[in-house]
């Protein structure tokens, strides 16, 4: 299988990137250039995790002290909630760009449906609870076309859309949504809304890809699943003893094995380095459909702050 895959612009995207959020300030850098050593060649970022900064300084001093060049590293991140109105898309990702020190994107995505009142200035860190604001997401739409139109951004997304969200934006878009990046797990898997990207020829990306199995942020997660650790569960402890693999490993394979990419977080060098060696083994399909037994429908990640949102997109089936 190959690392990486091809999107519907013809652009190509690893598949696996290092997830950075919460992973904490003082470790950012180090674990960026670890990414790097092992053989990670994309990093998830987003304005509102506070650290583009600090990616961006890792990046320069390692591409500085090795071969590495730019074009061989992909970037991902994210427009902020705050930044939603048409105009404000671009000089938001400028923003971004700005604090990263680098010249273009490899992927830009929309965070979340939920608009927030426009910020005409960038905060150091977004604040996470604003007022909500209604905006037509073919109008921020718009603006995400934009930044592919003016080069800063090779490739354009959403993150957290329901499929009727997507349906939305891609009747009008000149340029269709390439990535839709919501929470995919053996718990979660999401089947409906892949089967639907598929349809659209747009790649589902799977955050909390392990289904974040030590978080606790209150009023984010969902409590039911907060006592269930995937990472410890007997099926896949069983394959990860079969396979001769972690039960990370196990569970990273079995979703880029249903074609999507995953983009799980470490801050411990060796789950770092064990998250990318997924690929010189498969499941097979027998071990792929008792892991699709796990499915129990429950969401971790409710972002119940923005439950009343006009675009809460969680509310419908998928
Ligand atoms: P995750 O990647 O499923 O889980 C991360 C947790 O699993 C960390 O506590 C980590 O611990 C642990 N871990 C990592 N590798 C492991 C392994 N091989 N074995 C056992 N435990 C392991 O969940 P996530 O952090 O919530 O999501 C991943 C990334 O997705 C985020 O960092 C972010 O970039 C992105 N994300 C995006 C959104 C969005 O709205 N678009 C929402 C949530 C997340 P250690 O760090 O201590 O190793």
């Amino acid at each position: 299988m190959a690392n990486y895959m091809t999107l519907n612009d013809g652009n190509r995207i690893p598949l696996v990137a290092l997830g950075t959020s919460r992973i904490p300030a003082e470790k950012i850098e180090g674990c960026v250039k670890i990414a790097l050593d092992m053989g990670y060649r994309h990093i998830d970022t987003a304005f509102h995790y506070g650290n583009e900064r600090t990616i961006g300084k890792a990046l320069r001093e390692y591409m500085e002290n090795s071969n590495l060049k730019r074009e061989d590293v992909y970037i991902t991140t994210k427009l902020d909630s705050c930044y939603m109105e048409e105009n404000a898309v671009v000089p938001a990702l400028d923003e971004s760009l700005r604090r990263l020190d680098l010249e273009y994107v490899d992927l830009f995505l929309i965070h979340g449906p939920y608009a927030l009142q426009t910020l005409h200035h960038f905060p150091e860190k977004s604040p996470l609870v604003s007022e909500f604001m209604p905006v037509d997401l073919r109008e921020t739409w718009k603006g995400m076309e934009a930044t592919v139109l003016n080069g800063k951004a090779r490739s354009i997304g959403v993150s957290n859309f329901n499929s009727k969200q997507l349906e939305y934006i891609c009747e009008t878009a000149r340029i269709q949504p390439a990535v839709n990046q919501v929470e995919v797990h053996a718990r979660f898997p999401q089947k409906k809304l892949h089967d639907f990207c598929k349809s659209r020829n747009i790649q589902l990306e799977a955050y909390c890809p392990l289904g974040s199995p030590f978080f606790k942020g209150s009023g984010l997660v969902n409590a039911i699943q907060s006592s269930d650790n995937l990472v410890e569960h007997p099926i896949i402890a069983k394959f990860a003893e079969k396979y001769r693999r972690t039960p990370g490993q196990i569970l990273l394979r079995n979703i880029v094995q249903r074609g999507i990419f995953v983009i799980p977080k470490s801050e411990t060098p060796r789950r770092i380095k064990e998250n990318i060696q997924i690929f010189s083994f498969s499941l097979s399909e027998e071990d792929m459909k008792k892991i699709d037994e796990l499915d129990n429908g429950v969401r971790r990640f409710k972002l119940s702050h923005y439950d009343g949102h006009p675009n809460y997109p969680f509310h419908t089936d998928f």
